[in-house]
């Protein structure tokens, strides 16, 4: 589960480029708070949970989703395409969140090498437990 505040600001992003495109934002930003997308094993690439068919996920990119709304999309931006977005810019609010707390505290040195770790355990991701945090 990602914080409700990155998650938050990431949807208000998401409304101010796209205000057209409201419903399938908002259906996507839903899709992230009930946590249905998950990282692949490939980089840029995750499984977005059907919102029909709970049992099916689709192989989403931040350019690219195989589902059928797709493909009447405007530019090909579906939900599973916003949910993508919103995650990954949460995750990216994460990280900075992180960079400002720690740096005045002198643990730069922990995030520099291992700023993704640390915005997946941000994001609640699965991983080894932060020391500093
Ligand atoms: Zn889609």
């Amino acid at each position: 589960m990602q914080d409700m505040h990155f998650v938050t600001m990431a949807l208000r992003d998401a409304l101010e480029q796209h205000p057209a495109e409201r419903p399938a934002i908002l259906r996507g930003f839903h899709i992230v708070l009930n946590d249905q997308v998950r990282e692949s094993g490939v980089q840029g690439v995750y499984e977005v949970q059907s919102q029909s068919h709970p049992d099916s996920f689709y192989d989403v990119s931040l350019h690219h989703c195989d589902c059928k709304a797709a493909s009447s999309a405007h530019g090909g931006r579906c939900l599973h395409r916003y949910a993508v977005g919103m995650f990954r810019r949460a995750a990216e609010y994460a990280v900075t969140a992180a960079s400002e707390a720690l740096a005045p505290r002198g643990l730069v040195a922990d995030i520099c090498d291992p700023t993704r770790r640390v915005a997946r355990e941000l994001a609640g991701f699965p991983g080894p437990t932060a020391r500093h945090m």
